[in-house]
């Protein structure tokens, strides 16, 4: 896409800047991303423990402009993009990893990228995301040494019941 700078203002601000933080991997990334979670949320195991509490499926996406950041991350926060879905009542928590956690860590292998996902998606089934308001930005995304064996050892149900192996 080139851009003339007298064309600027005709475009919206998003058409013009997400070109220019994409690098060559980002759409074989999203398409994994995308698959992994569909795999992952269309098992009868994660449908079965997820919390009636929240709104079904969990937001999940790929932060933007985050090729800098390692994280990956459960809430149930509006502050970190949950929404409140006002016709049940009830919040559509977020699972969520970054853009540099995708090129410098998962590197393009799905069963790695389950196995993050997998353990993401535990935290909002063991509910380890509610209950949390109030608390600052860092405390929100800090869940207790128990929290992150429970996530380690779920997230790897939900990764095996969608046909990834066992690691
Ligand atoms: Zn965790």
């Amino acid at each position: 896409m080139s851009i003339r700078p007298g064309l600027a203002g005709a475009f919206p601000l998003a058409v013009l800047l997400l070109p220019a933080f994409s690098w060559a991997g980002d759409d074989a990334d999203e398409k994994l991303f995308r698959k992994v979670m569909a795999r992952i949320l269309s098992t009868d195991l994660a449908r079965k423990e997820y919390p009636d509490k929240y709104v079904w499926p969990p937001k999940h996406f790929i932060k933007p402009d985050s090729v800098k950041e390692l994280n990956a991350y459960a809430t149930a926060s509006e502050k970190l993009g949950a929404e409140f879905d006002s016709a049940s009542g009830k919040i559509r928590p977020v699972v969520m990893i970054t853009e540099g956690y995708l090129k410098n860590v998962v590197k393009g292998n799905e069963n790695v990228l389950a196995a993050i996902m997998g353990h993401e998606f535990a935290h909002l089934t063991r509910d380890h995301v509610g209950g949390r308001k109030g608390e600052t930005l860092l405390l929100l995304l800090a869940f207790s040494r128990d929290d992150e064996i429970e996530a380690d050892l779920d997230g790897v149900r939900y990764a095996v019941a969608a046909g990834y192996p066992y690691k």
